[in-house]
Parts: C-alpha cells; sequence; structure tokens
C-alpha cells in the first residue's frame, strides 16, 4: 500500500511540475507573440546599474540613455543593483511604465554570502562537506534575495590546475569529481526546492568554458588546451550544473581553438543546448561581447552582435551591442529572428520560473530585509562551514591544540588582527572590517596572556585593487619588536598570507611566496622561537617550501569569511577538530605549475610506487609540497580490510568496494575516506589516479567504521575526443585512503 501511495506521490508531483513546465511554455510564447522586435532585443539587454539607493538618475550621459531604455522595455536585467526599495523602484517602472510590463532579472554577484560572509569558495570546498556547502549558499540566497536580488552570478565551477590565477578563490579547485559535486551543492543552495519562493534566486554556472586554464595563469590571457582535458576536465562540473538545473550559464573571456567563448557555436550550441539540452539561457561576461573587436574576431559592433547571437550568447552584459545592433541586423535579414525569439523564450522562461510575473515585487519588502540580513543563524551557518573549512598541513611538536590557561601566547602577522581580509574578494554588499579577526577570536576563547605585533604590513595605501608598488618591501620597523615578543612567549601564533584582494578577478600572481617582508617576519621569529603555529589567510594555494620544512604546526585558514577569527580559534583551542582536505595541489615552487594529482603516467621516471610517479626536474622534487586531499586531524585514522566484493564484473554491474576505517588517535574526529580509480589501459590515455567517491564521517575516539562504495558505469568511464562518454573493458586499480596519497590498492577487471 506504502508503495502505492508513494508512486502515487511522485507521479503527481512530476505530473504537476510538467504541467506547470507546459504552462509556462504557454505563457511565454503568448507573450512573444505581442512583443515588438525592440521590446524584444531589450530582453536581451542587461545595464550595470546607474542610480544610488535614493535615486535620483543622474543628468546626462550613459546613465541618462540607459534610464530611457528602461522605460521604453529595453532592458530585460540589471546588475549591481541592490537593496529591496531600489529594486522596487526599477521593477514598478519596468512593469507599470512599460507597455508590456515585463519585469527585470537583478543579478549580482553573491559569491560567497551576501552581507553575512561565508568562506571563500576554495576554502569551503575544503570541507568536502556537501551539505554544509548547500547551506552556506542557501543562507546568501536568503539574504540576497531579501535585498531584490533574484539572480546570482554563481556558482564559478571553473577547474583550474594554476593558482597563479587569481580566480582560484571562486572556485573549487582542480578535481572534475569534487567539482561536480559542489556545483550540484551551490546550484541546489542558491535555486532551493522552489525558485518562485522568496528565499531562492536563480544560480548561474560560470564560466563557460576553460577559463581556468588561462595560460600560465595569466588573467584575460588565451587558453589553449587539448580535447581530452576539455571533455573529461573542463566540462564535467557544468553539467553537472546543468544536470541540477542550473538556470543559467555565463560565457568567459577566453578563446578557445581561437574563437572567443562568446562567440563560441561549438560550446554554446552544440555542446550545451545541444547534446546537454539546456533549457535557460547564457549571459555573455561583462562586455565581452563588445571585447569581440578587442580580440580581432569582430570587426565591428554590428559584426560581434552577429557572432554572439549565431552562437548562443542569449543576453548582453553591459557590452551594448544587442541593444545597438540587433534591430536593424534582424530588419536586414542578417541575423534570423528565430535566433531572438530563442534568446529572448529562454530568458522570460526563467522570469517566469522566478515568479516574477506573478508577484514582480515577491523580493522587494522592506521589512523582511531588515530581520533576515545579517540573521543570528546566518553567522551560526558561516562559522560552521568555516570551521569545516580550515586545513591542518602539517602538525608536529605537540604544539595543537594549545592550552586554554596557562600559556603565553605571542600573536603575530600583518593578518592577526585584519578584520577586512578575511572576508578575501567578492563580497560586494559586506561592510568592511566586519570580520571577526584572529586576535579577536583567541581572545574570546582563552585565559591566556596574549601579545599582539604586526610585525610588517602586507600592503600600503588603498587596498581595493592591489598594485605590486602597494606591497611592503621596505618598512621592517616592526620585526624587531615582534621578534622581541616571540622571545617569552611560550607559542607563537603567526598570522601570514595574503591580503582579502590579492586574490580573486584580475588577481593573477608571478610568484607564490610570502607577500612583502612576511618571509623575512617569519624566519626572525623561527630564530628565536621554534614554537609556532603558522595559520595561513590566502585565497589560493601558496608556495611555502620554507615554512613546511621548518615551522611545526601550519594551519590553512584560507579567508573563512565573517565569522573567520572564530572559527579560527575554536580550531587552535581544540573545541573544533579540524577535517578539511585540500582541493587543490600546493606546489613547491612556481615552477612546477601545473602541478595536479591526476596526471598522466608517462613511465618515467621508472618507480613502482603509485604515490610518486612525477616525472622530472634536476633541481627540485618531484611530489608537491601538499597533495590534493591531504589534511590531518587532531586524531588518527588507520585503513583495514578493503575489500571489492565479487569478480567478473561486466561494465554494466555495480562494483561494491568496503574498507574499514579506525579512529586510533585520542579525539573523536571526521575523516574525508576518499577513492581513486585508475584504468590501466584505454584508448585515450587515463590519468594516475582519479577522485571517484568520498565520504565524510564523524569517528568516536576508538571506533572503526565500515564505509562502502559503489562503482558504476559513470565512474569507470571517460569522454572519447568526440565528446561520446564511454566505458572500456579491462583492468582497473582502486585506491583508497585519507588524501591523494592513498594507503591501500586493490585490483579488479571489467569484461
Ligand atoms: C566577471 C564575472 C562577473 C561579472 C559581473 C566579470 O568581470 O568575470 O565573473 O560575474 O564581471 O560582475
Amino acid at each position: 500500500k506504502l508503495f502505492f501511495i508513494l508512486l502515487f506521490l511522485v507521479t503527481t508531483s512530476y505530473a504537476q511540475t510538467e504541467v506547470s513546465k507546459v504552462s509556462v511554455h504557454m505563457k511565454v510564447d503568448s507573450l512573444l507573440a505581442k512583443m515588438t522586435l525592440e521590446e524584444k532585443v531589450g530582453q536581451m539587454n542587461m545595464y550595470n546599474g546607474f542610480w544610488d539607493a535614493t535615486g535620483p538618475v543622474p543628468e546626462g550621459g550613459s546613465a541618462k540613455t540607459k534610464y530611457e531604455h528602461l522605460k521604453k522595455g529595453w532592458v530585460g536585467a540589471m546588475l549591481n543593483v541592490r537593496g529591496s526599495k531600489k529594486v522596487k523602484e526599477l521593477q514598478r517602472i519596468a512593469v507599470e511604465e512599460t507597455r508590456l510590463g515585463i519585469p527585470l532579472l537583478i543579478g549580482f554577484d553573491v559569491i560567497h554570502g551576501y552581507k553575512t560572509i561565508s568562506p571563500v569558495p576554495i576554502a569551503e570546498s575544503s570541507s568536502w562537506d556537501l551539505k554544509a556547502i548547500k547551506n552556506s549558499a542557501r543562507v546568501a540566497a536568503t539574504e540576497a534575495s531579501a535585498a531584490g536580488i533574484n539572480w546570482t552570478f554563481a556558482p564559478m565551477v571553473d577547474v583550474s590546475r594554476d593558482p597563479r590565477w587569481g580566480r582560484v578563490m571562486e572556485g573549487a579547485g582542480e578535481d572534475p569529481y569534487l567539482g561536480s559535486k559542489i556545483a550540484k551543492a551551490r546550484v541546489e543552495g542558491f535555486q532551493g526546492d522552489d525558485l518562485t519562493q522568496k528565499n531562492t534566486i536563480a544560480a548561474c554556472a560560470k564560466h563557460f568554458a576553460a577559463y581556468g586554464f588561462t595560460e600560465a595563469g595569466k588573467e584575460y590571457n588565451t587558453v589553449d588546451i587539448g580535447t581530452s582535458t576539455l571533455y573529461n576536465t573542463v566540462l564535467p562540473p557544468f553539467k553537472a550544473a546543468a544536470e541540477s538545473d542550473v538556470k543559467t550559464f555565463m560565457n568567459s573571456f577566453n578563446d578557445l581553438n581561437g574563437i572567443p567563448v562568446t562567440a563560441n557555436e561549438f560550446l554554446q550550441r552544440d555542446i550545451l543546448k545541444g547534446k546537454w539540452d539546456f533549457k535557460g539561457f547564457v549571459v555573455s561576461d561583462w562586455a565581452s561581447i563588445s571585447e569581440l573587436i578587442d580580440w580581432g574576431h569582430a570587426k565591428d559592433k554590428r559584426q560581434a552582435a552577429i557572432l554572439a547571437a549565431r552562437a548562443g550568447s542569449d543576453l548582453d552584459m553591459e557590452g551594448n551591442v544587442y541593444i545597438q545592433e540587433l534591430v536593424k541586423l534582424v530588419k536586414d535579414g542578417v541575423v534570423e529572428e528565430r535566433i531572438i525569439d530563442d534568446a529572448v523564450r529562454r530568458i522570460l522562461t526563467v522570469k517566469y520560473e522566478l515568479g516574477l510575473f506573478d508577484n514582480p515585487y515577491t523580493y522587494c519588502d522592506a521589512e523582511h530585509e531588515k530581520e533576515t540580513i545579517g540573521h543570528v543563524k546566518h553567522h551560526e551557518a558561516v562559522l560552521d562551514i568555516a570551521k569545516k573549512s580550515i586545513v591542518l598541513l602539517k602538525n608536529e611538536g605537540n604544539i595543537l591544540p594549545l592550552k586554554k590557561e596557562g600559556q603565553k601566547i605571542a600573536v603575530i602577522g600583518p593578518l592577526a588582527a585584519d578584520k577586512n581580509s578575511p572576508l578575501g574578494s567578492w563580497r560586494l554588499a559586506s561592510d568592511n572590517n566586519s570580520a571577526v579577526s584572529v586576535l579577536e577570536g583567541m581572545k574570546k576563547y582563552t585565559g591566556n596572556t596574549l601579545t599582539h605585533n604586526k610585525g610588517v604590513d602586507l600592503v600600503i595605501g588603498n587596498t581595493a585593487f592591489i598594485k605590486e608598488v602597494q606591497i611592503n618591501t621596505t618598512n621592517r620597523d616592526g620585526i624587531k619588536e615582534a621578534v622581541q615578543a616571540a622571545k617569552t612567549a611560550d607559542v607563537v601564533v603567526m598570522v601570514l598570507g595574503e591580503h582579502g584582494f590579492q586574490s580573486g578577478e584580475a588577481r593573477s600572481r608571478t610568484s607564490l611566496d610570502l607577500l612583502g617582508l612576511q618571509q623575512e617576519l617569519l624566519e626572525a621569529v623561527y630564530a628565536v622561537n621554534k614554537n609556532i603555529v603558522l595559520v595561513l589567510n590566502n585565497g589560493r594555494p601558496l608556495a611555502i617550501e620554507w615554512a613546511a620544512e621548518h615551522i611545526p604546526t601550519i594551519v590553512e585558514a584560507w579567508q573563512l569569511g565573517t565569522q573567520s577569527g572564530n572559527a579560527i580559534a575554536q580550531v587552535l583551542y581544540g573545541d573544533y577538530n579540524p577535517s578539511g582536505k585540500l582541493p587543490m595541489t600546493f606546489p613547491r615552487n612556481v615552477g612546477q605549475i601545473p602541478i595536479y594529482y591526476n596526471y598522466k603516467s608517462t613511465g618515467r621516471p621508472y618507480n613502482n610506487n603509485e604515490n610518486v610517479f612525477w616525472s622530472h626536474y634536476i633541481d627540485v622534487a618531484n611530489t608537491p609540497l601538499y597533495p590534493f586531499g591531504h589534511g590531518l586531524s587532531y586524531t588518527t585514522f588507520k585503513y583495514t580490510n578493503f575489500t571489492i566484493h565479487g569478480k567478473d564484473f561486466s561494465v554494466n554491474d555495480n562494483i561494491k568496494i568496503t574498507v574499514d576505517v579506525t579512529n586510533t588517535g585520542n579525539y573523536d574526529g571526521k575523516e574525508v575516506v576518499q577513492l581513486y580509480i585508475r584504468d590501466l589501459y584505454a584508448s585515450i590515455t587515463r590519468p594516475v589516479k582519479e577522485l571517484k567517491g568520498f565520504e565524510l564521517v564523524n569517528f568516536k575516539k576508538g571506533e572503526t567504521k565500515t564505509i562502502q562504495f559503489t562503482l558504476t558505469k559513470k565512474e569507470l568511464g571517460f569522454y572519447d575526443n568526440n565528446g561520446t562518454y564511454i566505458v572500456e573493458p579491462g583492468d582497473f586499480e582502486v585506491f583508497v585512503g585519507g588524501s591523494s596519497y592513498t594507503v591501500l590498492k586493490e585490483r579488479f577487471t571489467v569484461e
């Protein structure tokens, strides 16, 4: 009986979804039939915000033109406007003053929180905790939607192997499998179960595609990758986002095989809207349609419009190209109206799905905004994910956890009292200096004597956009005092890394050292006191080989957002046992980049250790400093009884694998149990290891649990060079452990 009730519920809810899809189609079609060509092209036009919170519209200039366009119904979306009052006024104009009253999409970069800031995405990804990641996106959507926003330009799902690229802080790291799981979690978090609710917003998978492979990690550079990397490494997280019903995609600034992505029919039409049957719309990146001219791909705006529209870029973000060119192009018979109709249909569909036609003011409730933004529950949620994001890189010498009483602790470093840097890049709506600093957090959790010395400044002057000249390389005045304080301390906690704006968009670096005089400070302190806990605050993997060799304890705390100092203090004092694992390899030096765990085996140098297959440099070890998946705990784990259940598998079988994991240390703790495979021979060369499963598991002290994984066709195959997913029979190795440096290995055959 229960079965039939369930079946009834499932089929009726499926039927309802189908009915509502059909009814949205019908509404869109009927609206489209009423639209003039100008109004259609207007829907394909997005403007950057053009007045301040209270008005008025500036006289003259482009702002005036934009305002006039809005009143004519020639604007489909706006970005960078926020606040329920302001958005309400814009919606009012769109809905009440234009002929057809089509509401606006209000887009904003809600990358890791709105006002209450979560850890930067690379940090959150270190938690490997999909529930917490989803919840963090939920919080961000709840606050942003209360401020009038109905669409976020997130998640960024670009896989990257190059920490020189400043935008790795916005992504989930180097792995397509982990990246796909996180893409799904974040899309579901933003969009919720029902997009018409006032606390859910449309998400945007960006940047489609291959932006993370920008050559030499240099921002806004060209991309040159092979087909196999595109299909097997770059595209999977985007596909996962599409399968999670993400409503929009953003294209990217780079080119691919010589075609700028904005004009790339292969990516946008053939793959995204063709093979993947994506029904939402594609927004250009900022001005990327007009930049087709800068690429030397389009002669002028007219040609840029033709190329971008034909390639399936549906909405022009602040490029001013579509609005100026498309009407004429259609009238001249150069661009077919069905291309315009297709784009507009997609954009209107998302507006209907958001419920904007039923109530354009859903997101514009000032009372709700006041109650919601900065809610204590949001702070609890971001503290939760902040603790989970911390990675204990090294823990020798029994310094951590710190004692709560009776220790004299010197807290040193330019980031120790910094309340701004923990917010990281992309926190456009938060208040500057609104994070809890490490020093503040530590004071709260201890009866210890704490002293504080900055030691050195990281940057000098305005920090919104850091230039080389602003990094302090000369002022050593504070080093002596810091050394003095360190001399008499039991423990030194050093907080070093990057200022909040030293990673992010347009923040590529050619060195990954501790910037400015931080290394000098670290060595000076080390010379007088070796009991150091190095706490890193940064938006990307750093090359800290000296520290890894000398400093006994290293905590990777990234940029953890509003609750940063509380999260770090809880970990340092042992109130929270760290369980984070790196989503991206830490190199020894910049010359090793790109260095990543899932590389190909060339057979050389000959070496039978499956953890060290690295091919050769003569001036540096062939291993990374810290591998993908690495992260310690205050307790230890032992892996035994690794078993593949059954044999003689066919490609359609589910292969059950179990392993026993025991907490062998002195604390309760969590472990991310990781499963990797290697396809030993295939028609396309396969990586030496590929993550294909993970479980985040709680263990009491002394407890053993049996962890089960299932490998199916979905995990065993790969894309060939035509983009077809195939599973080839043959031999596979399977590995398990607490990092990509796995501890146990088995083997099976698929016939
Ligand atoms: C970035 C996008 C962002 C957009 C809007 C661009 O420069 O590449 O990621 O969403 O600006 O702010």
